[in-house]
């Protein structure tokens, strides 16, 4: 099997593991508990924050563990949202957002919120210029992802952040897909709060955190115990956290080498497709680009037919509508950097880890180019297409052919 899908999900890596088991076994105490048992717990939490905060630049109080980035994004928006009505109830995000916040951030409208969806450009960019005039005397937040996760492209944080604090605004990032892929720092890049996975850094499913700056004075998510000072209730998840916590400490150990190796192979992949495949388009920005992630559109193929194809072939990716899946529509991310909803639909991504190979690329890319074709020799599309004289497609397409 050749899995190119790690924005999904990533394999776990095995000293995770191994972290993990004692604490689903004889290490099973409870982290409120002051006996020995319960200190085990309590000392290993601790120590996973540590890494964890150390990965983003925080401090290890300011990390507030949660179920996942999901939960992370929910809180982040929904408490600001509550906690700043006074002052306003203005949000700005982008269209190009994960679920987790757009559907969180329409959930706020009918709650009678106003929220500004901001456009981004054809590589997926959000133009700090565009942040700066969508701002209101009653702008309680902004946010705005790290880096898109399935065209790969790394949002100007830094600038936004710096914005954000110029106008007492706070602002949040949904970092699941750099944490541990690209360097984070929530202090020099004025970020308030930031969420991130565990299971997308090679850490388990069900655990991730949200960073609150110390400063930040939001509501509770889950009212009950003590635990996450007051601020999430409910006894730990001893295992999950740690594993996380083990998933950090081993991506800050190998991110500059991982993030090499991974850029490496990303452009060997993206070469090949372009130079062999007629007809596809990059989607995403080409240099601004998560290390690890490789974005097509195909034209006269639908990226389903396609994936199930490579499946047929062991070979695990994505397409444009995967994150929905089950729902045909395209994607919202492709559509917001002006692609047709036909090439929105004949798109796939690849997104890589430091495990991939070369060989597993050129197997890949040999898959593509045979399925590819086979595709648009079933296509109609593709068969008018050549009849035609070739007038109708989009220039990054024509020239392609030269
Ligand atoms: C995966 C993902 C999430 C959701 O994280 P879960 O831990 O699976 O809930 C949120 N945002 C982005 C950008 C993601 O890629």
């Amino acid at each position: 099997m050749i899995y190119l899908d790690n924005a999904a999900t990533t394999r776990m890596a095995p000293e995770v593991l191994d972290a993990m088991l004692p604490f689903f076994a004889d290490n099973y105490g409870n982290p409120s508990t002051i006996y020995g048992l319960g200190a085990k717990a309590r000392r290993a939490v601790a120590e996973a924050r540590e890494h964890v905060s150390a990965l983003m630049g925080a401090k290890p109080e300011e990390i507030y563990f949660t179920s996942g980035g999901t939960e992370a994004d929910n809180w982040a928006i929904k408490a600001v949202a509550e906690a700043y009505t006074d002052k306003g109830k203005h949000i700005i995000t982008t269209k190009i957002e994960h679920h987790a916040v757009l559907h969180t951030c329409k959930w706020l409208e009918r709650q009678g919120f106003e929220v500004t969806y901001l456009d981004v450009d054809k590589d997926g960019l959000v133009h700090v210029e565009d942040v700066r005039e969508a701002l209101r005397p009653d702008t309680i937040l902004i946010s705005v992802m790290f880096a898109n996760n399935e065209i790969g492209t790394i949002e100007p944080i830094a600038e936004i952040g710096a914005l954000a604090h110029e106008h007492n605004i706070l602002f949040h990032t949904d970092a699941v897909q750099a944490f541990g892929q690209i360097p984070v720092d929530v202090k020099a890049m004025n970020v308030d709060l930031l969420s991130a996975s565990a299971h997308k850094v090679n850490g388990p499913k069900g655990v991730g955190c949200l960073y609150i700056r110390s400063d930040v004075k939001i509501r509770s998510f889950l009212h009950g115990g003590a635990q996450e000072r007051s601020r999430r209730a409910g006894t730990e998840n001893v295992p999950g956290i740690v594993g996380f916590g083990e998933a950090a400490r081993r991506a800050a150990r190998i991110l500059p080498e991982k993030q090499k190796r991974e850029q490496s192979l990303r452009d060997y992949l993206i070469d090949r497709l372009e130079s062999e495949v007629p007809w596809c388009r990059l989607n995403g920005h080409r240099s601004r680009r998560l290390p690890g992630n490789v974005n097509f559109s195909f034209s006269f193929v639908e990226g389903e037919s396609l994936l199930i194809r490579l499946d047929m072939e062991g070979i695990c990716v994505s397409s444009g509508s995967a994150c929905t899946s089950g729902s045909l529509d395209p994607s919202h991310v492709l559509l917001a950097i002006g692609l047709k909803h036909e090439e929105a639909h004949g798109s796939l991504r690849f997104t890589l880890s430091e495990e991939n190979t070369k060989e597993e690329l050129d197997t890949v890319v040999e898959a593509v180019k045979k399925t590819v074709d086979l595709l648009r020799q079933m296509s109609p599309l593709y068969e008018d297409f050549l009849k035609n004289n070739k007038s109708e497609r989009p220039e990054e397409l024509l020239d392609k052919e030269a």
